[in-house]
């Protein structure tokens, strides 16, 4: 587990730019020294909403190779980013991933559920697309990016393994997971939680008070006591639903805040994808009444 170095744009280094954090934390993890790489979107940016600033034009046409998400996530980008691919390599990186192993998608027909990252043994798919990517760009590093890609892979494995292991404390009766948006199906399919978002799959549409009203309903019903916020969400709903439920006699409380479409702080552990799905493994079993070890998988939980 490394955490981000400071970048130092170096000559002699493969200048990579991927959109989210996700992606770029996994090219740092398989490039290692090979590598300099820039994440567009910060601690907090909604990729569903993010369009490219001006610097993000510069660093995109400077790259060697650009990698994005793809399956709709970067909704905004999409156009400028198929558009630079006739440029340079550009390549989405999840939209490899088998259709058999992604989940549909409610708000667009013939589109695929973009959260892969919350299954890290889905991610660890995604990781040997960036893999192969940087391997296609640049030759002579296949094998760093090979030896790389394998450790990275264990740390994904062993916290596939952990993340199972706190999740199955949470009582059975426990496993619902209500937070901003829809952001966690193939975490709930991954490990048995019944999952709900306010605001559907993209934070592009708008959560009607009559969604509100039914998940009020359901938070009574079923003795739902704890709902989640997202870092990269407003967390008006998810009061509105707390205050909804309070209307009814019953208490709900924030369980704690998720790293849904962007991770944490950069610098920090929660600002790598080992962090980050740490914390909220760590985050949901704690509020829904789980065992978990004290700051989480390894200890580094702040
Ligand atoms: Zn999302």
């Amino acid at each position: 587990m490394s955490l981000p170095a400071p970048v130092a744009l170096a000559q002699d280094r493969l200048d990579v730019v991927a959109t989210t954090g996700m992606i770029a934390d996994a090219a740092r993890e398989v490039g290692g020294d090979l590598v300099a790489v820039r994440a567009l979107m910060g601690p907090g940016v909604d990729p569903h909403a993010y369009r490219q600033t001006r610097s993000d034009i510069v660093a995109t046409a400077e790259a060697d190779l650009v990698l994005w998400h793809g399956l709709y996530l970067e909704a905004q980008m999409e156009e400028f980013l198929l558009d630079l691919a006739g440029t340079k390599p550009v390549v989405a990186v999840a939209e490899a991933l088998p259709t058999n192993l992604l989940v549909g998608h409610d708000d667009y027909e013939g589109r695929h559920d973009p959260h892969v990252w919350m299954n890290p043994n889905l991610w660890s798919l995604v990781v040997l697309e960036i893999r192969d990517a940087l391997t296609e760009v640049h030759p002579e590093g296949a094998e760093t990016f090979r030896a790389n890609a394998e450790a990275h892979l264990e740390e994904l494995s062993a916290l596939a393994e952990y993340t199972a292991r706190v999740l199955s404390t949470v009582p059975a009766e426990s496993r619902v997971l209500l937070s901003a948006h829809d952001a966690f199906n193939y975490f709930g399919s991954a490990y048995g939680f019944e999952v709900a978002g306010i605001q559907g799959i993209s934070t592009e549409s708008e959560a009607g008070l009559q969604r509100i009203a039914e998940l009020v309903d359901m938070l009574v019903a079923r003795d739902i006591r704890a709902v989640f916020v997202e870092s990269s969400v407003s967390d008006r709903n998810i009061r509105a639903l707390i205050e909804g439920a309070a209307a009814q006699g019953h208490e709900v409380v924030i369980g704690g805040e998720l790293f849904s479409d962007a991770m944490g702080e950069e610098g920090t552990y929660e600002g790598t994808y080992v962090g980050m799905i740490d914390h909220n493994a760590t985050t949901i079993a704690a509020a829904l009444g789980g065992e978990v070890p004290d700051r989480g998988m390894q200890g580094l939980l702040n």
